[in-house]
């Protein structure tokens, strides 16, 4: 069994490692990391983690888009939690750098590669507001979901709730 609830998407660099256990104590229900269940034979079944971890460049959602998709089709989820933390590594380029940079170095044109406001990151509210609604009106987002944007400080691991998005009870 997976009961998986939560997806959190967060980045990959180490000093925000600890982002899904404190997702997990921020709200209260959910569990992380859990324990392996096995079967007799000492197979591994399952986990008692409802939350999955989504590790990605600066913890930006367009690199997390699919992985919603797969894990809704898969078990079933009820929330997404995006996380930026403080001294991101993605606050410290831009676009216009990382392509000039780009070109100089690859010789190849990225500029319209991707696209760039969501995977810069010049100010935490922003960027918290920008994932949450791409993950919001993206088809292959479950319309039910809540989805939370909240900035890890990396120093104290406190979390902190910028963004909230939960759809409204259909009667
Ligand atoms: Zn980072």
């Amino acid at each position: 069994m997976i009961p998986v609830r939560t997806i959190a998407m967060y980045c990959f660099d180490p000093r925000a490692a600890g982002a899904a256990q404190a997702v997990a104590e921020y709200f209260g229900d959910e569990v992380y990391p859990g324990e392996l269940l096995l079967d007799e034979t000492g197979r591994k079944m399952g986990s008692t983690a409802t939350v999955f971890p989504l590790i990605v460049g600066g913890g930006r959602a367009a690199d997390a888009l699919r992985s919603i998709t797969v894990s809704q089709h898969l078990f079933g989820i009820e929330r997404v939690v995006v996380v930026h933390h403080s001294f991101c590594g993605a606050t410290s380029f831009t676009a216009e750098g990382i392509t000039a940079a780009w070109k100089h170095e690859q010789h190849t044109d990225i500029s319209s590669l991707y696209d760039w406001d969501g995977i810069s990151i010049a100010d935490f509210e922003q960027s918290l507001n920008y994932d949450v609604s791409l993950i919001r009106n993206s088809p292959g987002t479950p319309k039910h979901i809540e989805i939370y944007g909240l900035f890890y400080d990396i120093d104290s691991g406190e979390l902190t709730e910028v963004v909230r998005d939960v759809p409204a009870e259909v009667a």
